[in-house]
């Protein structure tokens, strides 16, 4: 929209029109006012680089104020559009803070003016849930500090030995009212803040002691523990020297722990080559979680040298139809290929398994092989 210009003591805008345009003060004084029981009261004077007007086009509500040119000035109309725009893009919260501030200033200003028409500032639900959302988060960080997060391990199958190779630990949330929050859903609001950083502390934390304590019950040889690491985490620096430091302070051997990376994030390429050759200097193994569900672009994915491959669920499922068992065919042998060993996910039946095996996939995981239990069940099993 082009600039407009208006003459000293025109109107730019009267109380209770209807909102379509903002605008930025360029040159010149506007003033803004209000009536208070039938008086004329001064709100402020606005000068260059002033926004004014955006009140009412951020929620759609009448104009609560007048504007005036005090002096000739030019201003830059901003439509309704620009803001409508840029609000549905922003973090939910943020909007949502957005809005209730502006209630309250909407509430305040009635009451100032003793504008009994004003209904008080109810949010809109897309609000609320950004606050439910807040609230859940600060649930969480209570629920960090009071240890009411827990760490399970589902074993994982060497299927030509029949043996538990190993166990990947999933977070677990037992909310006192919610009960189980489904890891992901908290992870991804803990991604969304710093708060994944210490989480990820205290996963980490949680499976050296449980490799700890496996290996102070006699488990010989030592299973691995995978361990999951979502986006946030693998762009905090020094990731891999605090794996280091925790093992060490177990006396655990390095290969013992193994870091999976959901597939979703090999477009962070340059991140993940760069914890994979930290890792391997290191002694460490990294597996490449839920292979296949579609956001990669094969060509860089393979590049990657993953010591494991993670199937996702949805290939496992698909092995019943010839399609689907060629396919899980065809990703066995290029993962040999590359030099990695494959892990089937969500292994559910005797059938799966049994084509797993025909097909040459080194490992299983899933309900037919175990549930993720307990530190305590799985020592307890022995
Ligand atoms: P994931 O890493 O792919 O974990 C496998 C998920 O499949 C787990 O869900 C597991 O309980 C489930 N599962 C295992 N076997 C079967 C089966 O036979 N059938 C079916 N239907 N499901 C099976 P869960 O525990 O709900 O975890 C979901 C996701 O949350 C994980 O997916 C992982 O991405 C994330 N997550 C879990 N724990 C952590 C953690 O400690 N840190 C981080 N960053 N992410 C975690
Ligand atoms: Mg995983
Ligand atoms: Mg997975």
């Amino acid at each position: 929209m082009p600039r407009k210009t208006f003459r000293a003591g025109e109107m730019i805008f009267a109380e209770d029109d209807a909102p379509t345009t903002a605008f930025l003060v360029e040159t010149g004084q506007v003033r803004i006012t209000t009536v208070q029981h039938g008086k004329t009261r001064l709100l402020g004077d606005l000068g260059p680089g002033a926004l004014l007007g955006e009140m009412a086009v951020i929620d759609s509500s009448p104009r609560s104020a007048s504007a005036q040119a005090l002096s000739d000035c030019v201003l830059t109309p901003i439509d309704r559009n620009q803001f409508a725009e840029r609000l549905a893009a922003a973090d939910p919260v943020v909007r949502a803070l957005l809005m209730s501030q502006l209630s309250r200033y909407r509430s305040a200003l009635a009451t100032l003016t003793g504008d009994t028409r004003q209904e008080p500032g109810r949010l809109a639900q897309e609000d609320t849930h950004a606050f439910d959302k807040i609230r859940l988060e600060s649930e969480l960080r209570n629920a960090l500090e009071r240890d009411q997060l827990d760490m399970q391990l589902q074993p994982i199958l060497h299927i030509a030995s029949g043996n538990i190779a190993g166990y990947e630990a999933l977070i677990r949330w037992q909310h006192p009212e919610r009960g189980q929050v489904s890891p992901i859903e908290f992870i991804r609001l803990a991604e969304e803040t710093s708060l994944i950083v210490p989480v990820g502390e205290y996963v980490l934390k949680r499976v050296c002691q449980m490799l700890s304590a496996l290996r102070e019950r006699g488990r010989s040889p030592l299973p691995f523990i995978a361990l999951n690491v979502s986006a946030r985490q693998l762009e905090e620096p020094g990731l891999v020297e605090r794996m280091l430091a925790q093992l060490d302070a177990h006396d655990l051997p390095r290969d013992r722990l193994e870091v999976e990376i959901t597939e979703s994030l090999v477009f962070k390429h340059s991140l993940i080559k760069h914890l994979i050759d930290e890792c391997h200097a290191a002694g460490m193994e990294v597996a490449l979680d839920d292979f296949g569900t579609g956001y990669s672009n094969l060509g860089p994915l393979l590049g990657l040298n993953f010591d494991r491959i993670k199937l996702d669920q949805s290939f496992t499922r698909s092995m019943d139809q010839p399609r689907g068992k060629a396919i899980v065919q065809a990703i066995v042998a290029m993962t040999r290929a590359l030099g990695s060993e494959m892990i089937a996910e969500g292994v559910e039946t005797q059938d799966q398994l049994d084509t797993l095996r025909e097909l040459d996939c080194e490992y299983a995981q899933g309900w037919l092989v175990g549930r993720p239990v307990s530190l305590q069940s799985v020592l307890d099993t022995d």
